[in-house]
């Protein structure tokens, strides 16, 4: 039987089903057979493993997860899309929900299939206008999940896995790094979706760990600081931290001199752990 991620068989599918294609949800559907195999090919999937699908779309990608997986549990918020998926996949393997993935209570969904698995793992060509969301949900909300197969743009990528004191090093890097391994796994031309979007895309694997060494006193207060840090990013972290907490920029300074900081430095220039340090010493004077 022919692959469901082709040109030919996504755009048979489409006319058969009068569907057409929604921007809103960011639906660019995967037709390359050797790119979905390299995709899968990225986490070791074992017929004990449980792989979680942010939205499955036309199956290209759930089609391969199914080969190797076993179970997968796939959200799609396009209700659409469930007579063409339930057509495509007659298995008992596969577990169609079709809810807004960030409506939803992951770990609940992954108990109630009630079956065992060796680990859970997410594998998703995300709809690009809520990437950020999706990965911040399953890092602070799934104790379930031990790794994350996921395609970005380039760009999202790029901030992903981002060191200090470069160009894409922002918040969203620092909270990812915190509490994962980001690696670039694999980089993916605009020319293998239908439709093509504007820009590039790559893989990214996230692995979280397991035991994080060092951790701040209060991880919500961590998190924010880490916001207002960059909230301009030209900025002296000075000068953020004063306009958020409306603290003396003295106190500040002298903060800064106890971690060893410059008082000129920019947020750009501290590590996961600098913000950790930062967030413990404020967290005693707020
Ligand atoms: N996996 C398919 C593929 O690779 O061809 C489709 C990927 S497409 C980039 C993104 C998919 O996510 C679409 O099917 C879209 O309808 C779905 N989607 C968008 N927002 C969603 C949400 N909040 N929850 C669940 N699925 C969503």
């Amino acid at each position: 039987m022919s692959k469901i991620g082709t040109i030919s068989k996504t755009k048979s599918t489409l006319d058969k089903h009068d569907f057409y294609i929604k921007k809103k949800y960011g639906q660019n559907f995967l037709v390359d057979q050797n790119i979905l195999k390299k995709i899968v090919e990225i986490p070791a999937i074992t017929s004990e493993t449980l792989v979680v699908e942010i939205g499955p779309g036309l199956g290209s990608l759930t089609e391969h997860l199914l080969e190797k997986a076993k179970h997968v549990l796939a959200y799609e918020i396009d209700k659409d899309l469930l007579p063409i998926l339930l057509e495509t996949f007659k298995t008992d393997k596969l577990t169609l929900l079709d809810k807004d993935f960030l409506k939803c209570d992951i770990d609940l969904d992954i108990k109630k299939l009630e079956i065992t698995y060796d680990q859970v793992i997410v594998v998703a060509n995300l709809p690009f206008y809520i990437t950020t969301p999706i990965i911040l949900k399953i890092i602070e909300e799934s104790n379930l999940v031990k790794e994350m197969i996921l395609m970005t743009q380039q760009e999202v990528a790029n901030r992903l896995t981002s060191k200090p004191s470069t160009k894409d090093y922002n918040s969203l890097s620092i909270a990812i790094q915190y509490k994962t391994k980001a690696v670039i796994a694999l980089k993916v031309p605009r020319t293998v979706f239908i439709p093509a979007p504007n820009v590039d895309s790559a893989v990214v694997k996230l692995t979280v760990i397991d035991d994080i060494q060092v951790k701040p006193l209060n991880e919500p207060l961590f998190y924010e600081i880490v916001r207002a840090s960059f909230a301009q990013r030209r900025k002296t972290l000075v000068n953020n931290l004063h306009n958020k907490y409306n603290l003396e920029k003295e106190i500040i300074i002298n903060l800064l001199i106890e971690l060893d900081l410059d008082s000129r430095i920019r947020a750009e220039n501290l590590s996961v752990n600098d913000f950790i340090r930062l967030s413990d010493v404020l967290h005693n004077i707020l």
